[in-house]
């Protein structure tokens, strides 16, 4: 007998989200600039930590996380009580839809904002909504514009992702008092650390009830693989969110290697440092070849074409060349690149491609 087996409705309306490009077939020297990963891996420290930590393969974690929150409270100046950990930050964004967003409700996002904004609000059974931005920035009035009284949440990355640009503070401010009574603002600070005395917005956390933090172990300390992130919020919304974390969502090496890696300020200012010489480079060169770019506050740059055929034919210029970015297409971004901020090697490879590629165009 054939199955009736169905999912619930609106799941295979999810659009499955794709990685960055991880190889070229029949090359083994490619690189990988495609998915915003720190080009100096993981620090020393966090090494250290990963070895350490087979020694207790057997062992349960912790539940409640209290090292690693306590460490994240000391390091950033916030109330640990109100830190969870989760995942990546994708899982802290899926409680949220989860624990605030069902059938019949809005999740708001802007115009080219992250993929995991509606994939996890449609997983919940809710309505991502989309709000146009002005000139590739987040635009305030625009979101405000778009909130109606189905409306559960609004998802801000700042810097945002993958355009690279972000709003003022004061900005964000606009929109936390603008908002209606029962939606709750999601600051997304995946690249909150790259750009400095920005706090992601976590006095923005402890001055109101209605904005959540999230925030990411991904980006700026070269653990994407590992898969850590956390989130800053109001008391009564991490209640909600702690009933919907898995006792055990974090492993005991992901808790030490995150801490390990929150205390390693040698590999976090060398990280950072060379990521604003390299990126500031890099869109020069970029600029001086024609190719536009907005001022990026993250750890790529987002190359702006004359046509999306234009930037087609430029990722394949650097492909055959092993040099793998982001096509942005699924982001409404057709005619654009992002590449991540490499080493000083990777930068120069990518300007000197591009460069050859732009004398071709003319
Ligand atoms: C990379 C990224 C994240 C981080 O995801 P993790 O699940 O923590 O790896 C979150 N938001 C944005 C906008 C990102 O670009």
């Amino acid at each position: 007998m054939p199955h009736q087996i169905r999912p619930r409705p609106g799941i295979m309306d999810i659009a499955l989200y794709e990685g960055g490009t991880a190889k070229i077939s029949g090359r083994d020297d490619a690189l990988k600039l495609s998915s915003n990963e720190n080009p100096f891996g993981a620090g020393e420290l966090a090494r250290e930590a990963y070895r350490r930590a087979g020694h207790d393969l057997h062992r349960y974690p912790s539940t409640d996380h209290a090292g690693l929150r306590a460490a994240l409270a000391a390091h950033y100046r916030l109330d640990g009580s109100r830190i969870i950990c989760g995942v990546g930050s994708d899982e802290i964004i899926t409680f949220l839809c989860q624990g605030f967003a069902g059938p019949g409700d809005e999740v708001l996002y802007s115009q080219h904002g992250f993929l995991m904004y509606p994939i996890s609000a449609m997983a919940a059974g809710a309505t991502p909504v989309k709000a146009p931005e002005q000139d590739r920035t987040t635009d305030i009035d625009a979101l405000l514009a778009a909130v109606t009284e189905r409306t559960k949440l609004v998802f801000v990355a700042n810097p945002n992702n993958p355009t690279g640009t972000m709003v003022p503070l004061s900005e964000l401010e606009r929109l936390a008092d603008g908002l209606p009574p029962q939606v709750l603002l999601v600051l997304d600070g995946a690249y909150a650390e790259y750009v400095e005395g920005y706090d992601g917005g976590a006095a923005m956390v402890d001055a109101r009830e209605n904005v959540v933090m999230t925030r990411t172990f991904s980006k700026l300390h070269g653990l994407g693989g590992l898969r850590i992130g956390w989130g800053y919020g109001p008391a009564h919304v991490m209640a909600v969110l702690n009933r919907l974390r898995g006792p055990f969502n974090l492993s005991n090496t992901q808790l030490d290697v995150a801490e390990a890696a929150l205390g390693d300020a040698a590999h976090i200012t060398r990280s950072l440092s060379e990521n604003a010489r390299l990126r500031d480079w890099l869109a020069d060169r970029l600029n001086a070849a024609g190719v536009a770019t907005d001022r990026s506050f993250a750890n790529f740059v987002l190359a702006r074409f004359a046509s999306a055929e234009q930037a087609a034919a430029c990722n394949a210029a650097l492909l055959a060349d092993g040099l793998i970015v982001r096509q942005v297409s699924s982001y409404g971004l057709p005619e654009a690149l992002r590449i991540t901020v490499g080493d000083e090697s990777a930068c120069r490879r990518v300007a000197h491609v591009i460069d050859r590629f732009m004398d071709g165009q003319r």
